[in-house]
């Protein structure tokens, strides 16, 4: 367990990562002993009280829109809203993705209104305090470029128009134009700059790669992908009899079967460091994940991604039809991309 549910708005849990916890228990142990001044710890608590309300309303609207959230995440660097993909209609993203900056305005507006009508002393200053850090955040989330809110609205309203590939293109080649520049800014004047940069640089790029592919492989099956009828081995061949096959046959993993019955899986790894004279059946992974063949790619590669595996036997009716692996399903990404270009 690395993260601990403090409490749930209309539904939504909220939940402390491990790390964060300590990082707060870490300031206000310095703020104890006096390294670190009391108002500056309240005020790093309220920059996390707003992250978090930022974040309810985006997960708020999501909701409406029939989007499952799992929870809120705080971590030391921000808050996350787990949920469910985001439906590709421009509209609910633009609806989803604008909340959390609004909210943020909405609430620096309202904290501006006591102190126009005066307010002094301590109360001042924290709402002082709050109104501004309300609206960097508003500023910082409105950047128009990948992972923050502004380049999904950006995305959204491009989406309306062009293709949702292209429009996740050009919102992400924005946004790397921007972390570009944010880092060579950063290199005269604030180093934290060239990390906020590269951060926004790389969530640009997984953006759009992510986009790319669940775009691409939509509706396409394992079956349409797979290998059919892959090379399989038999579980009482020796070692050095499985590595001629992969020798000659140049594939990194193979299906082990049995009067057609599979009983396991083995690749060049398992097996090149193996003694010769052991049996395939010594060395294979005999708890098999597999996928059926009607199963969507998504769902497959997703599994692969999971458990780290490179490949999948395919299954039909309980019988091994074919072999799915990254390579082919990169293969066929390479080629469909070339079509819609
Ligand atoms: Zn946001």
């Amino acid at each position: 367990m690395t993260s601990v549910k403090i409490f749930s708005v209309s539904g939504i849990p909220i939940e402390l990562d491990f790390s964060f916890l300590l990082l707060m228990l870490f300031i206000y142990i310095l703020a104890y002993l006096g390294f670190l001044s009391v108002n500056l710890a309240v005020l790093i608590t309220l920059v996390f009280v707003t992250v978090v309300i930022h974040e309810l309303a985006h997960s708020y609207v999501a909701l409406r829109f029939g989007v499952k959230i799992k929870s809120i995440l705080l971590l030391p660097i921000g808050g996350v809203s787990r949920m469910e993909e985001i439906p590709r209609i421009p509209r609910q993203e633009f609806m989803i993705s604008i909340a959390g900056p609004l909210t943020n305005i909405l609430m620096a507006l309202i904290t501006a209104v006591p102190l126009l009508f005066g307010l002094k002393g301590a109360a001042a200053s924290f709402a002082g305090d709050f109104l501004a850090v309300n609206l960097l955040l508003a500023i910082f989330n409105l950047i128009p470029a990948f992972p923050m809110d502004g380049g999904r609205i950006l995305r959204a309203i491009l989406a309306a128009r062009l293709n949702y590939i292209r429009a996740t293109r050009i919102a992400s080649n924005l946004g790397k134009i921007i972390a570009v520049l944010m880092a060579v800014t950063g290199l005269f004047y604030n180093f934290f700059l060239i990390l906020i940069g590269f951060f926004i640089y790389i969530g640009a790029e997984q953006e759009y790669q992510a986009t790319l592919i669940s775009s691409l492989l939509e509706g396409v099956r394992v079956a349409d992908v797979m290998t059919e009828n892959p090379v399989t081995l038999h579980p009482h061949m020796t070692v050095k009899e499985a590595l001629d096959v992969m020798f000659r046959e140049k594939h990194m993993g193979y299906p082990v079967t049995e009067a057609g019955e599979l009983r396991g899986i083995v690749t060049f790894h398992d097996i090149s460091d193996a003694s010769r004279d052991l049996r395939v059946e010594d060395v294979m992974t005999g708890d098999v994940v597999t996928v059926r063949d009607d199963e969507e790619v998504t769902g497959a590669l997703e599994k692969m991604n999971r458990l780290q595996l490179g490949r999948l036997p395919v299954m039909r009716d309980g019988k091994l039809t074919g072999i799915i692996s990254r390579t082919d399903i990169v293969r066929t990404l390479n080629l469909m991309n070339k079509k819609t270009e």
